[in-house]
């Protein structure tokens, strides 16, 4: 058909139902997939949870509906999993307000529910009001096809090697990109992982439509297979921050005084160091050689701690003795930051980060090279996309060690090394600027989807 532009809704326009997992790395894309959607024609009612819900103000325009989760009363005692716990208490709740939201306006008007991937529920509440669910995946396409082929079942105790053990640092056979020591991090709980991963799936097979956050160039073989895995149609409309920035959905208050500091470093001189939005990751022992490690480096440093990060501590008590004074003025600690406009800054020279699907595209996106510290979850397939198919970033194998640490930056900062990657990243960059133009892969999908898709749903 003819390219749609952007148009505002009118009164006969269609209405959107869209229900985020209330997780930053979760809540960021789906707001933006919101506005993106609203620009082109659609009014948006967000259902939300009471925990971490989003600032309605930052969204006049969108309608908002807050259903109970009784997760903020045990929060504190942090369920085994939260996904899971999520997909039980939110149950009632949202099915009240997806029936009062279908009886208070005219049926016709509602166009289709689109959900977070993880929660699964939602398929069989879409089905039973017989309203059209899309999925909105929130992780890599690598990742899904990885979580759709890992040995989670298997009895043979791959996930539970460690480092002196024959075969930790093989390949896994059923996705030989990834190593057995990726795995012990992908998942401390193969029985649950498998059994949450299989739900997931299942209910991305029972969908309408996948909508995922990125864009095919960057992972074409991946698509290919996503597409021969799941009959449904897929849309790479990615990467959504590119239309919308990720400051308005900020759960937490963003030092922007940096900015200023930033403008004072040289060209490409800086160290931008985040682990994303999870609390309790990191250990004290390796807090303390990130610590060193930057010390030691010698070079600028922006460094996100948020509350929380470090197991134990509140903030930054567990910091080595003087460190503050050693790295003076070179370096800063924030607890949350602008990371976008941050990573955009002509001062950032490298990226040391988790590698959250979010923080990875944010960084492609600005051609910034990366070191990797992946935590959990589908992070350590991330990084080993970023290190060994983009080569666009180096990956801590072996944990926090000062020395490798300094190494892995160095070789990005200074070396020949980290100029092959930048000139990698920077191709990548005008990648995702063309998929984004008009006629473009990203922009096409995006077309497909709004004018195709979700305006035919009955
Ligand atoms: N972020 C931010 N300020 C910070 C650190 C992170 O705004 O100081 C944002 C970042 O831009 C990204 C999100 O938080 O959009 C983190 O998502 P990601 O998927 O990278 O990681 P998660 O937090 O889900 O582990």
């Amino acid at each position: 058909g003819a390219i749609l532009g952007p148009t505002k809704p009118t009164s006969t326009s269609r209405r959107i139902i869209m229900f985020p997992l209330p997780f930053q790395g979760h809540i960021n894309p789906m707001l933006q997939l919101a506005s993106i959607l609203h620009t082109h024609g659609f009014i948006i009612t967000i259902i939300h949870t009471e925990f971490n819900s989003p600032n309605h103000s930052n969204y006049p325009h969108f309608t908002f509906k807050s259903i109970k989760d009784r997760f903020s009363e045990i929060i504190h005692e942090m369920p085994t999993n939260p996904l899971i716990y999520l997909n039980r208490s939110c149950v009632d709740g949202f099915k009240d307000c997806l029936a009062e939201l279908l009886m208070e306006s005219d049926k016709e008007h509602i166009a289709c529910l689109i959900t977070d991937a993880g929660f699964y529920f939602t398929q069989a509440v879409a089905d039973e009001l017989n309203l059209p669910r899309m999925v909105l995946q929130t992780n890599s396409l690598g990742s899904i096809v990885a979580y759709g082929v890992l040995p989670f079942s298997s009895k043979n105790g791959c996930f539970y090697l460690t480092k002196d053990d024959q075969g930790y640092e093989s390949s896994v056979a059923e996705y030989p990109l990834l190593k057995v020591k990726d795995l012990v991090k992908i998942s401390t709980n193969p029985q649950m992982s498998a059994d949450i991963s299989s739900k997931i799936l299942k209910q991305m097979k029972a969908s309408s439509g996948l909508i995922w956050n990125t864009f095919k160039e960057l992972e074409e073989p991946e698509l290919e297979k996503i597409n021969h895995y799941f009959a449904v149609p897929s849309f790479t409309l990615g990467p959504f921050h590119k239309y919308f920035s990720v400051s308005s959905s900020s759960l937490i208050e963003q030092d922007r005084t940096i900015l200023s500091w930033l403008d004072n470093q040289s060209h490409k001189s800086t160290i931008y160091i985040s682990f994303g939005s999870d609390i309790s990751i990191i250990s004290e022992s390796e807090f303390q050689e990130t610590a060193e490690g930057l010390a030691n480096v010698g070079l600028p440093f922006l460094w996100v701690v948020r509350p929380g990060l470090v197991i134990g501590s509140e903030w930054l008590e567990t910091l080595p003795e003087k460190f503050l004074e050693r790295v003076g003025n070179r370096g800063r600690i924030v607890k949350w930051c602008p990371q976008q406009e941050v990573l955009a800054h002509p001062a950032i020279g490298c990226f040391w980060t988790h590698n959250g699907w979010n923080s990875t595209l944010e960084s492609i996106c600005e051609g910034v090279p990366m070191v990797s510290s992946p935590c959990r979850f589908d992070q350590p397939i991330n990084a080993r996309y970023v290190s060994d198919v983009w080569k666009i970033g180096v990956l801590l194998e072996n944990g926090f060690e000062r020395v490798r640490i300094e190494t892995a930056i160095k070789s990005i900062m200074s070396g020949k090394e980290g100029e092959e990657m930048r000139e990698r990243i920077r191709n990548l960059k005008d990648k995702v600027n063309h998929s984004l133009d008009k006629g473009g892969s990203s922009h096409q999908s995006l077309m497909s989807l709004v004018q195709d898709n979700i305006c035919k749903f009955a």
